[in-house]
């Protein structure tokens, strides 16, 4: 079977020797096939491996070998270093980002159940143009000039999958910052609402906006820890909009809010790194400013 490439992100799992053929648009295929994955601590705290321990650390690796038309490669990740917030692969006619392997999960804890890949590897593929969508990507919050750093993430660790407590995999990705930053739609929002509200007498506020663009994919934003909501719920949102503040409630022991992003792909879900937004906002503003500049 052939999935069409289309214009925003396509999500897909495999296992070792099973491939998926891509359609280009150009009417031409691709097959990505996983030759192998796997992952390993590269280093860690823990006073007993997997027990999540207070302030502990573990810093791991992850990798995949994949033939894209017949040309291998291998992609190597690091969590949580400064190669947390990563450049995708391009190979070919694809841009390739690796996002998960299921091999993470024997040493981390999957804290919401659905992290961890069903098969070996979690890959996420667009075009060769360099984009994740059609539309330009607005940040989400504000982000230093220079991008993201781990050191900005909570205690540091707090990227996508990364080690919380040393043993447990992160279900997003956490920005400091302070109590009333101003949150914004990335992208155009169809419709949005509080999923769980401090006011209703929830333990949090938990904010969830849809888009479902006309490939039939639909992306699902969240963020947790938000103060109050400046547009009305169930409303249609522009992207760069602001609709709410983070940092509002809850935060731990460092000021954040929690981010994270789910692609639903013909009725699976797939939950994915955060950071591909925040690549993309940083890609389109550096844009926008360079065409200033003309
Ligand atoms: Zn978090």
């Amino acid at each position: 079977m052939i999935v069409d490439l289309s214009d925003t992100l396509l999500p897909f799992e495999l296992d070792p020797g099973e491939g998926v053929t891509v359609g280009l648009p150009g009417g031409e295929s691709v097959e990505v096939r996983l030759v192998e994955a796997g992952a390993r601590i590269l280093f860690s705290t823990l006073p007993e491996a997997g027990v999540p321990f207070h302030s502990a650390r573990t810093f791991y690796a992850f990798w995949a070998v994949v033939a894209v038309g017949g040309e291998r490669v291998r992609l190597e990740r690091e969590v949580p270093t400064w190669r947390s917030f990563y450049e995708p692969w391009q190979v070919g006619s694809l841009c390739i980002w690796l996002d998960a392997v299921k091999e993470i999960f024997s040493f981390l804890e999957d804290s919401t159940g659905d992290l961890a890949p069903r098969k070996a590897a979690r890959l996420v593929v667009h075009g060769a143009e360099g984009r994740i969508c059609p539309e330009p990507v607005h940040p989400w919050c504000p982000v230093r000039s220079e991008g993201l750093r781990i050191g900005d993430c909570y205690a540091g660790e707090n990227c996508w999958l990364g080690p919380y407590h040393g043993a447990v995999a992160h279900g997003g990705l956490d920005v400091n910052h302070r109590p009333g930053t101003p949150l914004t739609a990335p992208i155009t929002i169809s419709d949005h609402y509080l999923v769980t509200s401090l006011a209703r007498g929830d333990g949090n506020s938990r904010w969830l906006g849809h888009r479902r663009w006309s490939d039939g994919r639909e992306w699902m934003l969240e963020c947790e820890n938000v103060g109050g909501l400046s547009v009305r719920e169930h409303t249609p949102l522009n992207a760069g909009k602001r609709f709410a503040h983070g940092a509002g409630v809850h935060t731990g022991s460092r000021e954040h809010t929690h981010f994270s992003f789910c692609i639903l792909r013909d009725g699976v879900r797939y939950p994915v790194d955060p950071w591909m937004l925040f690549w993309q906002a940083k890609k389109d503003q550096q844009g926008t400013l360079s065409q200033r500049l003309r």
